[in-house]
């Protein structure tokens, strides 16, 4: 969580982008391999002039700085994942980017930080955030106190 909280910081400080609204942070288990640890999610809304491929860059530059993270006596590796969910309420497809990410739908640990920052959002392609919390399956996702 410290990695989130520091990820969060480094959206703040992004050029031309405002951070408005970050989601609780998502205890989940991983999709496959059982012997993985748990990750941690959240959804942050932000505001920026940064085109959509600008934003990708931005974000993998702060991907690729949390690569690896000094804790306590040893390194450890662990990673950060940033994706842009939606951008407005555009569609995107080209090469580097698909936007919304098709990754939104039957994922609990994007639907429901989503839905927790904007519960009345219409997700483009998929339709309202409140139906697709209804066909999303639960796979034991635990919020974490802030
Ligand atoms: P992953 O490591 O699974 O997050 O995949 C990263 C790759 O997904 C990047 O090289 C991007 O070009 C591509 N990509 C496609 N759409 C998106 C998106 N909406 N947000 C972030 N990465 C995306």
């Amino acid at each position: 969580m410290a990695l989130l909280d520091s990820a969060r910081k480094a959206l703040a400080g992004l050029p031309v982008t405002r951070l408005r609204a970050v989601s609780s942070y998502y205890r989940s288990r991983p999709l496959a391999g059982k012997d993985q640890p748990d990750y941690v999610n959240a959804v942050a809304e932000l505001s920026t002039a940064l085109a959509p491929e600008a934003l990708l860059d931005a974000l993998q530059d702060i991907e690729r700085a949390h690569g690896r993270r000094r804790d306590g006596e040893r390194w450890q590796s662990r990673t950060l994942d940033l994706d842009i969910l939606l951008y407005g309420q555009r569609r995107i497809n080209t090469g580097r980017l698909r936007i919304p990410h098709p990754g939104i739908v039957q994922r609990d640990f994007v639907v429901v930080p989503l839905a927790e920052l904007a519960p009345a959002l219409n997700v483009p392609g998929y339709g309202n955030i409140q139906a697709l919390m209804r066909q999303t399956p639960r796979r034991g996702l635990q919020r974490l106190s802030r």
